[in-house]
Parts: structure tokens; sequence; C-alpha cells
């Protein structure tokens, strides 16, 4: 079963402090009614020693757009950010390791959106250096919120309450993740991810109206295809495509590219030419042994150099 790790340290309020004194009271927004956004960052140990962010003004720019349609005051620059995030990942890093951080807002004062404070909270993790093996996913009977329900272009805590439902109603099958189709029964996205097919040779994904995300893997693996001459195109995908593709796979910051080897019982060719090859090219860019312009690596000051 996951466990949540619990590292020593937490950033909150602008300090480092240790664990079990990060927390929030019972009667804040954060509390009653879920008042938070957030982002996943990811850090991977680099071909010269140093641990780098992937993307971190996109997260700092995605992170602000998500607290003003929330209405959630968000006032760190983005050195103040990113200096949060090297100061926790600074603490905590170990060398062969490499390391996530949640960079959350949380709603700590005010009262149905009258005199809203936030605070920035940082916390960080470790993880393995090995790319996941392929998964097993399941179609969700639920469904991913509309743009005038929760907007799904908001990353808020609250949006990931139907993302769990759909993880617990796959688990029984066997299922490590579920694609959530949206509410006219066309593909949404994963649980925390995006979805990446292939028919034809060329890459398609639903664009954002179809209730994804605004995904910055999306446009990484987009810059990758584009250099490769792969064909990549945004329309809306149906859910019998799903069954009749050629690849598949799912793309975000902490699930990278991971490939589907079996969707609701139908068999997919793993390491297919197309994704097989945007995976391998992924990695490198992430691990700069072939850096891409469009990716954009930020070397941790407060980490010391892995030999
Ligand atoms: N959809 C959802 C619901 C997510 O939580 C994520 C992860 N942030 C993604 C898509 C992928 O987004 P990104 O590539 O920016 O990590």
């Amino acid at each position: 079963m996951a466990q949540l790790q619990r590292p020593e340290l937490v950033y909150v309020s602008g300090r480092l402090v240790p664990w079990e004194q990060a927390t929030l009271h019972v009667g804040c927004e954060a509390v009653t009614r879920g008042l938070s956004v957030f982002e996943g960052v990811k850090a991977y140990w680099n071909a010269d020693g140093t641990l780098r962010i992937a993307m971190p003004r996109q997260h700092y720019v995605r992170l602000q757009r998500s607290a003003k349609l929330l209405h959630i005051p968000f006032t760190a620059t983005y050195d103040e950010y990113f200096r949060a995030i090297d100061m926790v990942i600074g603490a905590l890093a170990k060398p062969d390791r490499d390391m996530w951080a949640r960079t959350t807002l949380f709603g700590v004062e005010g009262h149905w959106g009258e005199n809203t404070v936030a605070d920035l909270v940082v916390t960080a993790y470790h993880q393995g250096k090995t790319p996941s093996d392929p998964i097993k996913v399941g179609v969700s009977t639920w469904r991913r919120s509309s743009d005038v329900a929760l907007p799904p272009r908001i990353k808020t805590g609250s949006n990931y309450e139907v993302s769990r439902l759909a993880r617990i109603e796959g688990r029984p099958q066997g299922y490590e993740d579920m694609i959530l189709l949206n509410s006219s029964g066309r593909v949404a996205e994963a649980t925390a991810s995006c979805v990446l097919m292939v028919r034809n040779g060329a890459i398609i994904t639903p664009p954002a109206t179809e209730s994804a995300l605004e995904s910055i893997t999306l446009d990484l693996v987009e810059a990758l295809a584009g250099s490769m001459g792969i064909p990549f195109v945004r329309r809306p995908i149906d859910r019998t495509e799903l069954l009749i593709a050629d690849e598949l796979a799912i793309c975000g910051t902490l699930h990278e590219v991971t490939p589907i080897q079996n969707i609701a019982g139908t068999p997919m060719p793993v390491s297919g030419p197309v994704l097989g090859k945007i995976r391998e090219r992924y990695f490198e860019a992430m691990r700069g042994t072939q850096p891409h312009p469009a990716v954009e690596m930020v070397a941790l000051p407060s980490v010391k150099k892995a030999c």
C-alpha cells in the first residue's frame, strides 16, 4: 500500500519547520471548504551533478492562474517561490534519489471569499531514479467536472476528489490508474496526468477544453515531437478510440511519460515506435544528457553537487 513519506522539514510561512508543526487550523477555509491550489514539481539529478527543477517558471505561472481563478491572493514573486523550493529540497536532498515537491497555497484566513489570506507551503519527497513500469488502466464511471462546475483548469485540491473516487473504483480490478471521461462522454484525462494516444503515426491528445488540466508536460511532448518530425494533434478523443489505438501513455510532471500496457482489459504494445522514442527523448532532456531548447531545467543552488 502506498504510504505518504514524512520528511523532517516543511516550508511554512517563509521558514522551515519540523513536519509535526506544519499544521492548519480546523476553522480555516483550506480545511472547511478545501481552499487550496497547488503544483507538483520534479527535481532530477542531472548529468553535470546538479539537482535541477523541471520547468519551475511554468509551474509558478500556473499556480498564479489557479490562485487568480479562485480569488486567492498570491503575492510571492517567482524568485521567492523558487527559493522556497530550494530551501526545502536543499535540506532534504540525497544523491541517490530524485525529489518532487508539492507547492501549495492554502487559504488560512478569510470567509466565503472575503479577506482571504493564503500561505505558501512546500513539502518535498524522495523518489527513485528509475522510470515507472508500464501500467494497466481502466475507464472510470466517474466523470471529470466541466468548466461551469469545478473547472479542471484550476489545479485545486478539491478537483482531486473525483480522481480519488476513480482510483478507489479501479483498485479492486487491478488498475493502477483510471481514465476519466468528460460530461459529454469523451476522454478528458487520467486521475493526475494527461492521455497520449497514437493512431497512424500521430500523437493525439484532448485539448484542455475537453476538461483536462492545461498540462506543462503536454507542451513539452509537443515540442519534442515537433523536433522529431512526429505529428502532434490536439482534438477530442472518443472512448472507443482508446481501444483501437496503436499506442497509449499517460504524461505529467510526476508520471513523466508512462506507457499503458492494458486498457480496460485490452493489451497495448508498450514500446511502440512513437511513444517509446518520445519517452526516451523526454528522459534525456530531464537528465540533461541531451538538453532540448523547450525544456528548462533550473539548478537548485542550495543542493551540493553530486560527483
Ligand atoms: N491532469 C491532472 C489532473 C494532473 O493532476 C496533472 C499533473 N499536474 C496533469 C494533468 C499533468 O499536468 P503537468 O504536465 O503540468 O504536470
